[in-house]
Parts: structure tokens; C-alpha cells; sequence
């Protein structure tokens, strides 16, 4: 995993500035206002949460947890040879936007938690920009629940055998909007293969939820230069789960 260096301030000082001078403010990219509306469904009643709490709180609850006894049980692929920790989820299973990587890396296949590296504190700076956190409004998790050794590429036969648990994770979270980070997780939920710089600053739809494509932290470290990119697609999240 690359070290942050002096990055993580550099980046994290002109997100602050950005929100300072700009505020509100919004990059559309190709999509017009209407377009981005018609893909924000009606917010739901219920605290930072998108689900409504009630009768079915504790069915819900049942099925997520056998959904993710499931995976952490999976034998599916060969990457249960490998790993050390099925890293499921990190945040909140009631969060309004559910953020997918790719697949974890070092520090996520010794914690099981997603996003816990150098990447993972970056990204946590991006979401604070746009008030997120994901104590409390976001959910992680990537499209391999495994690691590939080495941090290889995903293999064809590993993303078939487990892409039903991340087609669950989405029916069950139920998210407002979904952050695709990195080319790999924006190419498998718009199912383009364009590259990231033209997938970003549009909203595509998975399973029925906006999907909004950024730079995967880990490249933006190496990368400063993409800094204002990423910023104008954390406002497109934004304004996609305000419905502005
Ligand atoms: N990179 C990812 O795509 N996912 C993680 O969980 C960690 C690093």
C-alpha cells in the first residue's frame, strides 16, 4: 500500500478551501439538473438512515446477518485459500450512500474491516467534506469480498461468484446513492468499460440506485492533480442525495 506522505493534509486542506469558496456549488458535468432528479428517489423518513425503522427492523436485521454469516462462511473461489479475513462491510447498515471499492488490500485482509489503510483515511477526509462518516451515514464495502494476492486484478470467475453478495448488500441497505471508487468498481456497476475519466461527472444506475463515479483515494494520493475532480464528484453526490 502507497504511503500518504504529505498528501492526506494537501488534499484534505483544499477540500476545506473549496467548501469555503464554494459552497454549495455544483459540477453537472453532462447530466442536466432534470436527468440527476430523475434518479434521486423520494428521501425516506428516518434519523441519517434510509430505511424506516419499525415492524421490520428486526427482519431486516435477521437477513443481513445471515446474508453476512454467509460470506464470512464463503468457500466460493479460490480466495478463501488465500485470505486471512472475509472483509464484508465497515460503517453503518443504515447508511444513505453505500461506497464500493474494488477489493480489500493489506490492512483490510488483517482488520476484515473495508477502508482502513492509507486510502481508507483519505476517504474518510473526502466524506467528511460532504458530511458523511461512516459512524453514522455511510456504508463500505467493495465488489470482491476477498483479497486477490498481491492485490492482483479480480479474476472473471471471482467477481461471478461474488457479485450476489453485493447485488444483497444493495437490495438490503437499500442506499440513496452509491459512490463507485476507482475504474474497477465504476466499470462493474455502470457495466461500461470506459475509463474512470469518462465515467465520472455522470449518474448511472444500479439495481434501481444512482451510482456516482470518483477516483479511488488510493490513486488520488498518487495523484494530486485529480484533487478538483474528485471534489466536483463528491458536490454530484451530493446534490444527488439532496435532491437539489
Ligand atoms: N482498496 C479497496 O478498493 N478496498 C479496500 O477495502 C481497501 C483498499
Amino acid at each position: 500500500m502507497t504511503s500518504p506522505g504529505p498528501s492526506v493534509p494537501w488534499v484534505a486542506r483544499y477540500f476545506r478551501q473549496q467548501g469555503e469558496l464554494c459552497g454549495s456549488e455544483v459540477f453537472l458535468g453532462e447530466l442536466t439538473r432534470e436527468e440527476a432528479l430523475q434518479l434521486v428517489r423520494p428521501p425516506v423518513e428516518g434519523g441519517q438512515g434510509s430505511r424506516v425503522e419499525g415492524d421490520d427492523e428486526g427482519e431486516y436485521e435477521g437477513e443481513y446477518e445471515a446474508l453476512r454469516n454467509e460470506a464470512l462462511a464463503c468457500r466460493r473461489c479460490a480466495l478463501a485459500k488465500t485470505r486471512r479475513h472475509v472483509v464484508f462491510s465497515d460503517g453503518s447498515p443504515r447508511a444513505r450512500v453505500m461506497v464500493v471499492g474494488e477489493a480489500p488490500g493489506a490492512q483490510e485482509d488483517k482488520t476484515g474491516r473495508a477502508f482502513v489503510g492509507p486510502a481508507g483515511k483519505l476517504l474518510d477526509l473526502l466524506l467528511a467534506s460532504v458530511d458523511l462518516s461512516r459512524e453514522s451515514s455511510v456504508y463500505i464495502c467493495n465488489v470482491l469480498k476477498c483479497r486477490p494476492p498481491g492485490n492482483r486484478n479480480p479474476l472473471p470467475a471471482e467477481i461471478q461468484e461474488c457479485t450476489p453478495f453485493l447485488r444483497r448488500q444493495v437490495e438490503l441497505i437499500s442506499p440513496e446513492v452509491i459512490l463507485a471508487l476507482g475504474a474497477f468498481a465504476a466499470q462493474f456497476l455502470t457495466e461500461n468499460s470506459s475509463p474512470l475519466g469518462r465515467l465520472r461527472g455522470e449518474v448511472y444506475s444500479y439495481q434501481g440506485v444512482p451510482v456516482v463515479a470518483t477516483y479511488h483515494p488510493a490513486a488520488l494520493l498518487r495523484n494530486p492533480g485529480w484533487t478538483r475532480a474528485t471534489w466536483d464528484d463528491l458536490q454530484l453526490l451530493r446534490q444527488v442525495m439532496d435532491g437539489a
